[in-house]
């Protein structure tokens, strides 16, 4: 099911709503009514980004070059 959450840019509440086709126009705040919401990204990826893996392949937290005794 299509459910996203949403925050509201006037009173900052964040709520979930099912949204069918482009109805996501039509998404209000539950809390104030207001219809300046923005949509976020699910929890669930937000806390598979906080997985940080290295970018440089091999580095560490250390020396992010792969030469420090961390990583070798
Ligand atoms: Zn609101």
């Amino acid at each position: 099911m299509p459910i996203f959450e949403f925050q509201c840019e006037e009173c900052g509440e964040v709520f979930e709503e099912l949204v069918l086709g482009d109805k996501i126009k039509d998404v209000k705040c539950k809390k104030c009514g207001s219809s300046k919401v923005t949509k976020l990204i699910s929890q669930v990826a937000f806390r598979s980004e906080g997985k940080f893996v290295s970018t440089s392949g091999g580095g560490c937290s250390v020396c992010s070059g792969g030469s420090c005794s961390v990583c070798s």
